[in-house]
């Protein structure tokens, strides 16, 4: 099978063209050409001589994945997609729709995930690989392209499906450096989101970008104690480090940090537990953005009554915490990242 052609890094390419005596202007155009929804094919590439398109064509492959499974259609609030990548793996990408008509991507990072959070269907099975940059990108151009044989744009990206970011921020790096580049896709870095299990030295190369990108932080619990036995990776690192990193990532960047909460029946969702959190968050600019826990088949966790997730949010929002109340848009179709992948293996 031929090499992926979005793998290869800017010098990589860079290099292949200069090697073919190529001029410059002609990687640009290439380039151009790769982060053109609907683009798939090298013969589409009308400003490439036909002998360029062809050794492109001999050497590398404009997609590498394949669609396994479907759930959910665009009239739905998400649709979800099994991917299979090269070598047989299978990750999941979600395209969220809103009443704004705006669409966006929730991306993963990695085949499976190494921080084994209790609640989280991702983790069960371990890590298996990275994904390259050019899997990630190529996430974002499948939904693009998919996007505009409806007439729509994709607009905002979420990096919170399967897998933690910071695990893997070089690749993930060079796959946003094209999504955002006004020769790529052009979504604004603001309008991307990375989502973490708290990993300071992450967090703090997130806030040493340029342009920097949104910073979500999985919280889940409001004391060390509590949050090692749900998630094991704050075993060592702490809530204090944590939010001593979000600190200095809305110093530097002024961005404000979004705090995700998953509720938890009889877990993490007493009252108790929102005045503590409430307390450690009082005085930041921050969102915290509850979610009722979405059930994962094999797991003892249950989500919350409606009644108890309001009242949780009532008190956060009494003692002035700013919230947002997220809606499970993908309860219907397994959105719980790493769901559909485990349903399929
Ligand atoms: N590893 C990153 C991003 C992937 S998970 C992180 O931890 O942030 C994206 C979000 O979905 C995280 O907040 C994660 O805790 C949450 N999540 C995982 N399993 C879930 C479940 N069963 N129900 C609701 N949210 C879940």
């Amino acid at each position: 099978m031929n090499r992926s052609l979005l793998s290869l890094t800017a010098s990589e390419l860079e290099s292949w063209f200069a090697s073919r005596k190529q001029p410059k202007f002609r990687v640009r155009q290439l380039k151009k050409w790769l982060c053109t929804p609907g683009i798939t094919e090298f013969d589409q590439m009308t400003n490439l001589p036909k002998a360029l398109r062809d050794a492109l064509s001999a050497e590398f492959s404009l997609r590498s994945m394949r669609v396994v499974t479907v759930l959910g259609t665009e009239a739905d609030p998400a649709e979800k997609f099994l991917l299979e990548l090269e070598d047989g793996n299978r990750i999941e990408a979600v395209i969220l729709h809103n009443e704004q008509g705006q669409h966006t991507l929730c991306a993963s990072t990695q085949v499976g995930c190494a921080m084994h959070c209790a609640f989280c269907a991702s983790g069960l099975d371990g890590l298996v690989r990275n994904l390259t940059a050019g899997e990630i990108l190529e996430q974002f151009l499948f939904a693009a392209d998919l996007l505009l044989t409806r007439g729509h744009r994709l607009s905002h990206a979420v990096i919170m499906g399967m897998g933690e970011p910071t695990a893997n921020l070089d690749a993930l790096f060079q796959a946003l450096a094209l999504v955002t580049s006004d020769d790529g896709l052009g979504i604004g870095a603001r309008k991307i989101t990375i989502s973490t299990v708290g990993i300071p030295q992450g967090i703090e190369r997130m806030a040493e970008l340029a342009h920097p990108y949104h910073l979500a932080i999985s919280l889940h619990a409001p004391n060390d104690e509590l949050r090692t036995q749900i998630m094991p990776s704050n075993r060592g690192i702490g809530l204090t480090s944590i939010l001593r990193a979000a600190d200095a990532y809305f110093e530097k960047t002024g961005r404000r940090v979004t705090y995700e909460y998953i509720l938890i029946a009889g877990v993490n969702d007493s009252l108790e537990n929102a005045r503590e959190l409430a307390g450690r968050l009082r005085g930041r600019n921050a969102l915290v953005n509850l979610i009722p826990f979405n059930p994962v088949e094999g797991l003892p966790f249950k989500t919350p009554s409606a009644n108890q997730v309001q009242r949780f949010a009532q008190t956060l929002e009494s003692l002035g915490i700013q919230i947002a109340l997220r809606h499970r848009k993908g309860e219907k179709i397994n959105a719980a990242c790493g769901q559909l992948r485990r349903s399929k293996s």
